[in-house]
């Protein structure tokens, strides 16, 4: 795939990710969002959390970074890589991610967004009904009653249970994720999703226009030459 194509995915990818901003901000006027939402700048508990995206999100991101930031980005990739090579599957992944990774590369020391507006899809739509303490929380780690208690206080008509983010947006945002994938099938023949660090920094390597330019077996023998070949990583969706 041409540079040109790669920069209009990821000008189309920003096109999307205002879009999604709309949805959510009318959603927000509505009846169905009549509840506290407690995100706002210097909160960044979230964002050390797994967050996934689409190459195109990957591509407009990586094109803005800074030398700093790619310093810091190339640092959390190896992070990820050699976490999860200790991994035998997604779960034992994301069970560990926060504790082997730490908090997202984009995230400053006083907890904002660096690229706030070119932050993802899933980003943009993670809505917090809870205060800020809890997206720090693991859940899994609490006793069993509190675990409990904190669950049964959650609006199950706003949230997506089992967390205490709001549903709606998500669903949303997984609609233009999806719209962004065909996207790209359509300019590359397959598409691509993943860990938000890792595709960001694969989105620099030398190497990735000729492979977006082959078939999905040569896509993932790039992924395999930066050790990034583990199937929760990196997706690759064939029609
Ligand atoms: S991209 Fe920004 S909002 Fe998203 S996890 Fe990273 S620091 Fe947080």
């Amino acid at each position: 795939m041409t540079a040109a194509k790669c920069a209009a995915l990821a000008e189309l990818a920003r096109e999307r990710q205002m879009e999604l901003d709309g949805a959510i901000a009318a959603w927000r006027q509505g009846p169905g969002a009549d509840v506290r939402f407690w995100c706002g700048p210097g909160c960044g508990n979230c964002c050390t959390l797994t967050v996934n995206a689409t190459l195109p999100e990957a591509l407009a991101i990586a094109a803005a970074l800074d030398g700093p930031r790619q310093e810091r980005l190339a640092a959390t990739a190896e992070g990820i890589i050699a976490h999860a090579r200790q991994c035998s599957d997604a779960r034992t992944f994301l069970s560990g991610y926060r504790h082997a990774v730490g908090p997202c590369p984009f995230l400053d020391d006083d907890a904002n967004c660096t690229i706030y507006s070119l932050r993802p899809l899933a980003c943009r739509a993670l809505l917090s009904t809870r205060p800020p303490d809890w997206c720090g929380v693991n859940l899994a780690g609490l006793p069993g009653y509190e675990r409990d208690a904190f669950l049964a206080s959650l609006d199950r008509a706003v949230v997506a249970w089992p967390t205490h983010y709001a549903a709606v947006p998500q669903e949303l945002a997984a609609d233009f994720e999806r719209g962004l994938v065909f996207a790209m099938i359509r300019f590359a023949g397959f598409g691509v999703t993943g860990n938000l660090p890792l595709l960001v920094w694969l989105a620099g390597q030398p190497g990735l226009e000729g492979a977006l330019s082959g078939s999905p077996a040569q896509f993932q023998q790039f992924l395999a030459s930066h050790h990034a070949d583990r199937p929760f990583l990196v997706q690759i969706d064939v029609p």
